[in-house]
This record gives structure tokens, sequence and C-alpha cells, in this order.
């Protein structure tokens, strides 16, 4: 899942060089070697990152230890001021970070102001901070002696970013980071840093953000082992695939590290036959082909409920619907379906379809095709009948890939699902509400949608995958936010 080619950095290039923002300025990074990041939908060179290592990781946790007493020391109500701030310039500035997702990820303009939209929800449950902070209390446990519990912050953390949604997720932890204190580096996707980099250039003219409590370092796998290894991080947040999520868990608690690492996602969608087609068309596709399929909540299997009859009508109202999607550059706004994030993983996707076929599976739709401009795309690809448990029914692809399974009822569809070993979202589209109320109690994910296509939660609420779509206990926004950046402290205290 590449956009980018490994390459020594030469002595000038057409495109500048990322630098990294360290203490409030921006700094050349130490690392001689950067990639190319490639806009997908035409192939054009936008940038050049950077692929930093301890010594430039080693100044940004530098700024960001330097930061953090004066930081902890500002008053909370003070911290949620500074958030007001962030949110709106970052309104003022929707548009133009939500174009630079666009131009560096794929997602159609759309898809990607309401990424930037998401983001900016992140800074509005942050903003409660002040509340969320305060403790508890307990008075007179014994004669004369009163217990207090205070939040303080955990220290310096750490986001580490995936590509898909390269402005809401590293907005998923920053706000709440410093909201509770801390002070922060982020390491955003070396696929499609711009977004990161323009939201550092808008912080740094945020007054009330003060120099160092904000940092960024680019990089790939080098910048990440640092900031897992360095002993001045004291937690780490991340979000990417179910292996680098593993990973990252189990290095971070090898070095003593609070860690969240949300991983990725094989989530079924379940039409009963009573299901209404307006919505679940357009809720299916929607799931399975916006982004490309490229969301941790893309629905990529349809299981298709009752009678062999009722399945093929099913499938034919989403594959006639399907047949009608634009696919092509996101800027342009008769797109639906926007390139991959690469020529790479179109070439992967494309191995995962041929292989799927070798197995038997039946191609209903085939998206196939030369690959556009910038060599990335891949309109949307139907795929029923494939082998029980083979990849495409099991592992995530992370393309616009839909593969149908048939069951004869709901309790069939629950179980199909919870086989799966990801948690992450489960959607159910009916007009009973029977059905409603058995699938939610019984579903093996976090996020349940009913007649909805894609469940992304509020930021009020947690960000909630089960199973192997996260390692650590606690996800990403709501009061999860708040646990997992303040550390509890009890005082239990004797005056008389
Ligand atoms: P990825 O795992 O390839 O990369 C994520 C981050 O980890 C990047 O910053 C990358 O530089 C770093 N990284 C990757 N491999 C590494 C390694 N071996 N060592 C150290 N660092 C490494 O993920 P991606 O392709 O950028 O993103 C797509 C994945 O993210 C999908 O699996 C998707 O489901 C998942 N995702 C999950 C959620 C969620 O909330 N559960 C949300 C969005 C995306």
């Amino acid at each position: 899942m590449s956009n980018t080619t490994i390459a020594e950095r030469p002595p000038s290039t057409a495109v500048p060089t990322l630098e990294n923002f360290v203490g409030g300025g921006w700094r050349a990074a130490h690392a001689q070697r950067a990639i190319d990041d490639r806009n997908p939908a035409t192939g054009e060179l936008i940038g050049r990152v950077p692929l930093c290592g301890s010594a430039d990781v080693d100044d940004a946790v530098a700024a960001a230890r330097a930061a953090l007493p004066g930081w902890r020391a500002t008053s909370p109500v003070v911290r949620a001021r500074a958030l007001f701030r962030l949110r709106e310039v970052l309104e003022a500035h929707r548009e133009e970070l939500a174009q630079l997702v666009t131009r560096d990820m794929g997602k159609t303009f759309d898809d990607a102001f309401a990424e930037v939209g998401r983001g900016i929800e992140s800074v509005e449950a942050a903003i409660a901070m002040p509340h969320l902070l305060k403790g508890e209390n307990l008075e007179g446990v014994a004669r004369g002696v009163d217990v207090e519990l205070v939040r303080q912050p955990v220290g310096v953390v750490a986001a580490i970013t995936p590509f898909n949604f390269p402005a809401m997720i590293p907005l998923w932890f920053l706000p709440f980071a410093i909201g509770a204190g801390n002070t922060f580096v982020l390491k955003p996707s070396e696929q499609d840093p711009l977004a990161s980099q323009r939201m550092m250039e808008l912080i740094a003219e945020i007054e009330e953000i003060p120099a160092g409590v904000v940092n960024l370092v680019h990089g790939a796998h080098d910048a990440v082992n640092a900031l897992l290894d360095h002993p001045g991080v004291d937690a780490i947040s991340f979000v990417g695939s179910a292996a680098t999520a593993r990973y990252i868990h189990r290095r971070a608690a090898e070095n003593g590290k609070r860690a969240q690492a949300l991983g990725g996602a094989k989530n079924s969608m379940v039409i009963m036959p009573d299901a209404d087609p307006r919505l679940f068309v357009r809720g299916v596709l929607g799931s399975a082909f916006g982004a490309a399929g490229q969301r941790c909540l893309a629905g990529s299997v349809a299981v298709l409920v009752g009678s062999e009859r009722e399945q093929d009508a099913t499938r034919d109202a989403i594959v006639t619907a399907a047949r009608e999607l634009r696919t092509g550059d996101g800027a342009d706004p008769a797109t639906d379906v926007c390139p991959l994030v690469s020529p790479a993983s179109r070439e992967r996707l494309e191995r995962e379809i041929e292989q799927a076929l070798s197995e038997g599976a039946e191609l209903v739709l085939d998206g196939r095709r030369d690959g556009g401009p910038g060599g990335a795309e891949l309109a949307p690809t139907v795929i029923d009948r494939a082998p029980e448990d083979s990849r495409v029914l099991r592992e995530e692809l992370f393309g616009p890939v839909l593969a149908l399974v048939r069951v004869p009822d709901l309790q069939a569809a629950i179980e199909w699902s919870n086989h799966s070993r990801y948690g992450n979202s489960a959607i159910l589209f009916t007009s009973s509400g029977e059905a409603a109320r058995e699938f939610r109690y019984q579903i093996e994910a976090g996020m349940v949608g009913v007649n909805i296509g894609v469940a992304a939660p509020v930021a009020w609420f947690p960000f909630a995958g089960w199973k192997s779509s996260i390692d650590g206990d606690l996800h990403a926004n709501g009061r999860d936010a708040v646990e997992f950046y303040t550390r509890k402290k009890v005082v239990t205290e004797r005056w008389s």
C-alpha cells in the first residue's frame, strides 16, 4: 500500500523536501534519504518525504519534553481556549485542507471535506476537557480522612497515523492529548503527509499553543521505531494495519509505554430480504466503494440473507447500481470512486482478484482497467461464491472489491460474521426491529450500524473496534481518549 518509491535524495529536486516541525519552527531533517509523494490520480510528484530516524526523533522529543512543564501547568481552561482557536483555524482552512487530502491521498473532494469535518469534530469534543478532567472524591473514609482522585497528563505522547485519513486521524489524538496537558509528537503516514504538514503550519500561527507542545517528524519505519524505543516518550497512539498494530503494541509495551493500537478490519454488511432497497443499495455502495474501499469501516462483505431468489435479487440491485459508479480523479466532481493510494496498491488488488478467481469464485462485476493517468484506478468489483474462509472473504484487501456471501437466515449471518478475527464494524439492513435488536445484541463488533453503511461514531464516543481490530484497551476519541491521555492519582488526606 505505497504511493512512494524509495530513492536517495538528490542535491536539488523539483519539489521541496518536507521539513520537520520541532519546538515551534521548521527544521531540515538530519535524514539523508527521502521518498517521493505523488498524486495518485495523476502521478504528479507533489512532495519529497524525508525518512527520519533517531536523530530527528530525538530533537522532537526533546522539544516536547522541554514544553511539558509549562503546558502541564497551564490552566485546563486556557488549554481549552487554545483548542477553540485550533477549531476556528481548521474550520477557516477546511476547504484548503480537503483539497490537499484529495491531491495527496486521492479521495473525492466531498469525502475529503467530510473527513476534515470529522477531524474538527474531535477538536470540538476535546474542548470539553475542563469537564472531562474533573476527578472524584469521597469524604470521611475514616475519621477525618478524605480521598481524592485527580487526573494528570501522561507526559510526552506520540501518534503514528495511516494514509487513509491523513487529516482526520492525527486529529483523533492531537486535541485530546494536548487538552489533557500532554505534549505531542506526530509521525504521519509517509504516503500522504501534506495535510499534517499544513496543519502544523496553521498551529505555528496559534499563539495559545506554545512552541514545542505540538511537533511533527516525517518518515517511515525508522522514525516509528525511534519513537517506540525513546525513553522520553510516555505513550503511543497508533492507527494502521492489523499486523503493524500488533507489532507497535508489543514493542511499546516491552519499553514500558502505554499504547493504543487500532488495526485493520473486515466488516460485513448483512442484508435481510425485508431491507429497503433505497437504503441498502446506497449504503452498501458508499461503504464498499467510497474512498475506493480504503476505510477501516468499509463494508467489504455483503451477507445476502434469504432464499436463493431473494439473495439473487439483492445481488442484482447492488451490481446494477455499482456498474453506474464513475471511477476517476477525486478532484473531478463527477467521480464516485477515487483511485487507490498508489499503482502498487492497484497491482496488489488485482492479484487478490486473480487469486479469488483461481480458487473458483465468480466475478460478477470486473473493475480491472488500465489504471488511469496515475496508474492507481480500479473500478468497483464484485465477487460471488468465493470458497469459505478464502482471503477475499476473511482478509482486509483495502480496495473497491465487494465479496458476496449467501446465508439462509439472520442467525447464520451473525454466526458467519462473528467467525471473523476482526471486530471493527458490522452493518445490518432490515425493516424489522426484532432483527435489529438480535443483531446488535449478538454481533461481535464494536461499531454497529443499522440501515447505515458506515457506522462511524461521532467524536464524543469511542472509535470502538473489537478483537484484532485493536491492540490495547482504550480507543480513540470519547472518554477513552481522556483515560488514555491521563494518569490517575489518588490522594488520601488527614488534616484533623
Ligand atoms: P500501515 O500499517 O502500513 O501504516 C501505518 C503507520 O505505521 C504509518 O505511519 C507507517 O509509517 C507505519 N508503519 C507501517 N509499517 C511499519 C513497520 N513495520 N514498522 C514501523 N512502522 C510501520 O497502514 P496504512 O496502510 O497506512 O493504513 C491502512 C490500514 O489502517 C488499514 O489496515 C486500515 O484498516 C487501518 N485503519 C484502521 C483504523 C481503525 O480505527 N481501526 C482507522 C483507519 C485505518
